[in-house]
C-alpha cells in the first residue's frame, strides 16, 4: 500500500499552469521586477514627443525633421590660372649676389654688399611683419619657374661722380605679368620714405629687359628697383638707410595691402 500524502489534495489535481506557477513563483517575480525596470528606465530617458517637435522645428527651420541631402548652391570651378597670385612669399633678389661685385666705388665699397644688406633689412623687415621672405642671389637656381606673391630685384646705381643729378631711384616692372601696381606701390612709397627724385628717364634697356623677369613664372609680378646712385646717396644707401629700408618695407606691404 502506498503511504499517504499530507499536502492538500488539490495540489495533485490542479491543473499543470497553476502548478507550474506555484513551483516558479521566485524567478516569476524576478521576471516581473526586471520588466518593469526596465520600463521605468525607458519612460525616464525618452524624451517626449513634444521636445523631439522643438528640437527638430530648430534645428531645420519650419520642417520637423532634417532634410538628408543638402542642397548646394552650383559653384564655378575656381582654377589657378597664369595670373593668379601665387603663394603670400616675397622673393628678394640682393643684386649681383654670387656673381659679381656690381658698381665699385674708389675706396672699395662694392654695390653687391649694398644690396645684400638693404635686401637683409628689407627681409628681417617683413618678415617681422609675418610675411614669408627669402633672399635670392643674382642667377639664383630658383629664379627659373619661381612663384611668388612679388619678386624684387634691388640694385644701386654707378659709383661715378657723374654730375649733380646722379642722385635718385627708378623702377621697371616686368613685361611678362603686369607689374604696374607693385611698381606704383613702390615708387610712390620709396620716394615719400627717401625724399629721393624718381629719375625714369635713365632707366636702360638692362633694367627694362632683366633677365630674371624671364625666367620667373608668368603669374608673379616683378621689378627691379636702383635704389639710389652710389655716389651721391652713398650715405642713405649705408650708414642711415633707414628711410630706404622703410621705403621698400612700405612699397611691398602697400602691394600686398592691394593684391
Ligand atoms: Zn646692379
Amino acid at each position: 500500500m502506498q503511504p499517504q500524502r499530507n499536502d492538500s489534495p488539490w495540489q495533485n489535481n490542479s491543473p499543470f499552469w497553476q502548478r507550474f506557477i506555484r513551483r516558479n513563483i521566485p524567478l516569476l517575480i524576478y521576471l516581473f521586477l526586471a520588466f518593469a525596470g526596465m520600463l521605468a528606465v525607458y519612460w525616464y530617458f525618452n524624451p517626449s514627443g513634444g521636445d523631439a517637435e522643438v528640437i527638430a522645428s530648430v534645428v531645420s527651420g519650419t520642417q520637423l525633421s532634417a532634410p538628408l541631402v543638402k542642397n548646394v548652391p552650383a559653384k564655378p570651378v575656381e582654377q589657378r590660372l597664369a595670373q593668379s597670385t601665387g603663394p603670400r612669399r616675397i622673393g628678394i633678389i640682393a643684386g649681383h649676389k654670387g656673381f659679381d661685385s656690381g658698381a665699385v666705388c674708389a675706396d672699395g665699397l662694392t654695390e653687391a654688399s649694398i644690396n645684400a644688406a638693404l635686401a637683409e633689412k628689407l627681409a628681417v623687415n617683413l618678415q617681422s611683419n609675418g610675411i614669408r621672405t627669402e633672399i635670392l642671389d643674382e642667377f639664383d637656381a630658383r629664379l627659373t619657374g619661381y612663384s611668388a606673391a612679388a619678386l624684387i630685384s634691388i640694385h644701386a646705381d654707378s659709383c661715378e661722380p657723374i654730375n649733380e643729378l646722379a642722385t635718385g631711384f627708378k623702377i621697371s616692372g616686368s613685361s611678362f605679368t603686369d607689374s604696374s601696381k607693385l611698381s606704383i606701390c613702390m615708387e610712390n612709397a620709396y620716394g615719400t620714405a627717401t625724399q629721393l627724385p624718381y629719375h625714369a628717364n635713365t632707366i636702360t634697356a638692362d633694367m627694362a629687359n632683366y633677365h630674371a623677369f624671364r625666367e620667373i613664372s608668368p603669374g608673379t609680378p616683378a621689378i627691379i628697383i636702383e635704389v639710389g646712385f652710389m655716389y651721391l646717396d652713398r650715405k642713405r644707401l649705408t650708414i642711415e638707410s633707414d628711410p630706404v629700408v622703410i621705403g621698400l618695407v612700405n612699397g611691398v606691404t602697400c602691394f600686398l595691402e592691394q593684391s
